[in-house]
């Protein structure tokens, strides 16, 4: 939580003796709480307000890195409830789990499959994170050797799940250097695993039985020497599981110290559907990590759009580049699509050209990332724009004809076109889907 000038000048020595390069106190602490200035410029502060003023600038939710190099990732540091009042930075994890208790062949299959859960959804590529290993065998050689092979095999940082501090402690040292998230599924091992988190540089995930235990357990972690922590309330189920995340997430924007840190949750519900189901509301309220046993991609493909919505800046609309493309082999005779630059809209109507096979123009016209009603509502999406963009785009050394075809929902606009551009402006489909039959159907270009 930032802190005001004035909280910040309380620690200072108030001698205003000008070593900082500032007249008074005050004013050094003014630009400290600006962020313009920095504490070591005041060669006279004492280490215990040193101390005092870190402490008390430590975000409400603690920051933790779990992997390494080019496979690290963050988690915590949100400030927000509610999305809307400024956004969510940190986009949740997602783990897909593998147990110490498959076959060796089902395991390798499972890793594979693991690897292979990258998208590209709206123009950006979208991946499950992590791979979770579950000593469910409670074996401490099995899970040794499922955690190398998971991370050699997927390439992705892992969570490594065990009830014995000894056996976290095995599968960590053979990832040496890479940084696993160690989680301790049995509380009472939980002070053991802190000390094997330490001496092996990891994160640690800890669960307790209930918010109250969780909320005794953490400082004492804490005490022990480690601030990576994650948080695990223990429960299991949508209903109580989004109910234990929220009331972590309140408390620790309210700086409730116990619970100020990044939250595990684990999808439980007995079919698939229901899993995405609730991985997707893990996502959405308030989870940082969220652990599933989902493989199939139609599966995590839904969650992983969930998480692109979510994790948008909301004053920041999602735009492509406003220009010409094409899809598929064009000619003097291919039909020019208009549409806006949201990204949204863009891939959706890029996606239907593509099924029609129709090789096509699309001219995506600047409207700050706006939905087509939305810049035509804001006048960002009229005449004067598509002429101009159509204008600017070249397309009228690439076709042979002077039709475009506008969404469906902005028909108002086709005599207005037709008259500023000199282009025969066609009505399309109000929907993207309509797209296919659209070009199939009724497009012809003489
Ligand atoms: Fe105050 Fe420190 Fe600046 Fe001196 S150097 S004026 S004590 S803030």
């Amino acid at each position: 939580m930032a802190l005001t000038g004035l909280e910040i000048y309380k620690h200072l020595p108030k001698t205003n003796c000008k070593d900082c390069g500032f007249p008074t106190c005050l004013a050094f602490a003014m630009k400290m709480a600006a962020k313009q200035v920095s504490l070591d410029k005041c060669p006279h502060v004492t280490a215990a307000a040193k101390a005092a003023l870190e402490a008390a600038a430590r975000p409400p939710i603690q920051l933790v890195t779990i992997g390494a190099d080019a496979q690290e990732l963050k988690i915590g540091n949100e400030t927000q409830l509610y999305r809307h009042e400024e956004k969510f930075y940190r986009p949740t994890l997602l783990a897909v789990r593998v147990c110490d208790t498959l076959e060796p062949a089902a395991a390798s299959a499972r890793l594979e499959a693991i690897a292979a859960l990258s998208f590209e959804r709206v123009g950006t590529k979208v991946s499950v994170e992590m791979v979770a290993v579950d000593n469910a065998s409670a074996d401490a050689a099995r899970f040794e050797s499922l955690a190398r092979q998971a991370v050699e095999v997927t390439g992705r940082p892992a969570v490594l799940i065990s009830a014995k501090a000894e056996n976290l402690q095995r599968a960590a040292r053979a990832l040496a250097g890479k940084r696993p998230l160690l989680y301790i599924s049995d509380p009472q091992q939980a002070l053991a695993a802190a000390a094997v988190a330490k001496s092996e540089n990891c994160p640690l995930a800890v669960r307790a039985d209930g918010l109250e235990e969780l909320a005794d357990l953490t400082p004492k972690i804490e005490a022990a020497g480690l601030e990576q922590i994650v948080i695990d309330p223990g429960v299991r189920g949508l209903k109580a599981t989004l109910e234990a995340l929220t009331r972590i997430r309140r408390a620790a924007l309210k700086n409730f110290r116990p619970f100020g840190y990044p939250t595990i949750a684990f999808t439980s519900a007995a079919s698939a559907m229901l899993q995405v189901i609730e991985a997707s509301t893990y996502v959405a309220k308030y989870a940082s990590i969220v652990v599933t046993d989902l493989i199939e991609r139609w599966q995590l493909l839904s969650v992983l759009a969930t998480r692109q919505d979510v994790f948008t800046d909301p004053q920041k609309p999602v735009a492509v580049q406003p220009k010409l493309y094409t899809v598929g082999e064009v000619g003097a005779d291919s039909p020019v699509l208009v549409t806006t630059n949201f990204s949204l809209t863009y891939y959706s109507v890029e996606g239907e050209v593509e099924a029609s096979r129709v090789p096509a123009y699309i001219l995506s016209v600047d409207t700050e990332g706006t939905s087509v009603l939305t810049a035509w509502a804001s006048d960002k999406f009229n005449a004067g724009t598509i002429t101009k963009a159509l204008k600017a785009s070249g397309i009228e050394q690439r076709v042979s004809h002077r039709k475009l075809i506008l969404p469906g929902l902005v028909a108002v606009l086709s005599a207005g076109v037709e008259d500023e551009s000199g282009w025969l402006a066609q009505v399309g489909p109000k929907e993207a889907s309509g797209i296919p039959s659209y070009l199939k159907n009724q497009w012809k270009s003489n």
